[in-house]
Formats: structure tokens, sequence, C-alpha cells
């Protein structure tokens, strides 16, 4: 299978979907290719309430809502993993494992993928009580005792998603301080999630499943063991900037791509939007740099002929 687009867009987050809308809108002949489900991590969002229009949505469904629109104007492939990226005389050729697409444009928002917190132990428990995403996994530890790593929104977010749904829940904070947005950290306070701070988790203990975690205080330097039925990851995201650094798309230190206001990489009628680009991490900043990378895709188009 071979055939020719004017955009491309490699990942259906939030950004690869709305960029996929505007660039159909906009008239370009455009194809959203998808490794996975549409959504992304916004997939795994307990609840979102700061997202206009939505008082309070599941990502799941906010992300439902929105392939059911931008699939009223443009193909989203789903499971269909882009392999490589060639960059020839003046195209794209986008490989996938099921085949060849050639574009004049590409879009990248290929998101972010969940960062490991380096416990001992973190990859022989993952999916035997070590999980990253509590949406998809707390149901599994309801009534049952959960620790969640991390001081962010979406620690924070896990953190209140498992304890209403009934798990005895202690966050487990590097620091002093969350990281998370005062909404969020209030809400918190007022429920009955319990904190550790300063400490982190060394290791992950157990025979077939996980049964407890070993916690280190930062400040005190001891060592604790607390039992536990499930350990939640939630340390922040890594870009999955594979497919950019290899044809030569500029990356800041933490690997996120960097663009300029149009969404345009260092590379012509390449651009990138959403996770992929780091800053407000945001479902509505997503979109917003999609829609932006699709325009400047029809305008650079449109200057070519
Ligand atoms: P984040 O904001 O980067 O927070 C990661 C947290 O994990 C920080 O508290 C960090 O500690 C801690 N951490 C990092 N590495 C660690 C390690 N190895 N061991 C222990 N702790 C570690 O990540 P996030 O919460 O996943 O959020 C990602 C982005 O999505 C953010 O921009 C966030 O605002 C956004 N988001 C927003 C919402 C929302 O509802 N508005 C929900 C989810 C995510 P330190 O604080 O010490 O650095």
């Amino acid at each position: 299978m071979k055939k020719d687009y004017d955009l491309v867009i490699v990942g259906a987050g939030p950004a690869g979907m709305s960029a996929g809308m505007y660039g159909a809108r906009s008239g370009l002949e455009t194809l959203v290719l998808e490794k996975g489900i549409s959504g992304g991590l916004s997939n795994e969002a307990p609840e979102i309430e700061n997202y206009p229009g939505f008082k309070n949505v599941r990502g799941m469904e906010l992300v439902e809502k929105m392939k059911e629109q931008v699939s009223e104007y443009v193909e989203i492939k789903e499971l269909e993993n882009v392999e490589r990226i060639e960059l020839k005389e003046n195209q794209a050729v986008v490989f996938t494992e099921k085949g060849v697409y050639v574009s004049k444009a590409v879009v990248m928002s290929m998101g972010a993928r969940h960062r490991k917190s380096g416990a001992k132990g973190e990859d022989e428990f993952l999916g035997r009580g070590v999980s990253y995403c509590a949406t998809c996994d707390g149901f599994f530890f309801k009534g049952k005792s959960v620790v969640v790593i991390g001081g962010g929104d979406s620690a924070v977010r896990e953190a209140l998603h498992l304890n209403n749904i009934g798990c005895d829940v202690t966050v487990i904070h590097r620091r002093d301080k969350l990281r998370a947005e005062p909404y969020l950290q209030n809400k918190l306070e007022q429920s009955s999630v319990a904190i550790l701070w300063d400490s982190v988790v060394k290791a992950i203990a157990g025979d077939k499943k996980v049964e407890g975690v070993v916690t280190h205080n930062k400040k005190t330097g001891k060592d604790d063991e607390l039992p536990v039925d499930g350990v939640f990851i939630s340390v922040g995201e890594e870009p999955n900037n594979e497919l950019a650094t290899q044809i030569g798309v500029t990356v800041d230190k933490n690997g996120y791509i960097i663009t300029d206001k149009s969404q345009r990489t260092n590379i012509e009628r390449v651009y990138a939007a959403g996770d992929i680009t780091g800053g407000v991490r945001q479902i509505v900043v997503a979109c917003a740099e999609g829609a932006i990378a699709a325009l400047a895709a029809y305008d650079d188009l449109l200057a070519l002929t």
C-alpha cells in the first residue's frame, strides 16, 4: 500500500486528533497514524476538570468524543505503528508496519510515556502489583492498601481516584512540598490519603506479587518497610521522540522537540504538537498546538505552490 498525502500526523492523542481535524478542514489530504488507540495518556486520566466545556469528564470519555468528531473529517488509522520516516526531496516517506505513506508535511504528536521510578523490583512486579495507571488497574485494589509514588498532578489525581474507589492510599513523595496544582493539593488534604514526605521507594518486595515497599527517608536517612498490595508509579513522563531524533529534529536537554510559535521544528514542513514538545502539558494546550501545527502546514504548503 502506498498513498500520497499533504499531511501525515504521527500520534492520535489530543494534539494529533486536533491537527488532523484542522488539516482536513483546511483542505489538506490528511492522515492520522496511531500505534495504539486514540487518546494517548489522556485515556488514563481518572477525571478531567479543566478542559473547557466539560465540568468533569473521564479521560477516556473525552477522548472518545474527540475521536468521534475528528473522524468526521479525517481517517485515523489505529494500531499502525510508524517504524521510521525518511526525508526525500521535499517529501517525507512514512513507513509503518502495514504500509508506506508519502507526505508533503508531517506533524509529530507522539506524546510521552511513563517515566520509571528506579525502585528495585519495579520491572519484576509490573502487572503483579505495580502499575502506571490507576484508572486502568485501580479496581483490582479495592479495599486494599496501595502507595502512589510522586507529587505532581498525575500522582495526586491517581491517589484521589484510588481513595474514591475504596483503597487505603499513601502518597510517597521525595520532597516536603507537592508539585501538583493547589486545587488538587486542597482536595488531597480534605481526603483520607496519607502522605509520606521526603521519602523514596528503594525497593518493591514480595514473592509472586507485591507485598510491600522499602522506603527511605531522605532527611533522616532511615529505611522502613510498609506492607502494601499495590504500587502506583506516577513520577512524570518522557517524550516519545525516537522518530524525531532519527531524522534530525532538534530536541531540548530533556528530549522534548523544540518548536517555534507556529509549531515548526528545525526541519522544513515537520511540525510538533502536544506533550512531545514539553512545556505546559495540558489537553487544552495539546489541542491548540495541534491546530496551530496543521494551520502552519497549510500556510507552508500554500507558499510552495
Ligand atoms: P510531573 O509534574 O513531572 O511530576 C512528577 C512527580 O514525580 C514530581 O513530584 C517529582 O518530584 C516526582 N518524581 C520524579 N522522578 C521521581 C523519582 N525517580 N522518584 C520519585 N519521585 C519522582 O509529572 P505528572 O504529574 O505526570 O504531570 C505531567 C504533566 O501533565 C504536568 O505538566 C502536569 O501539569 C500535567 N497533568 C495535569 C493534570 C491536570 O489535572 N491538570 C493531570 C495530570 C497531568 P519533584 O516534585 O521533587 O520533582
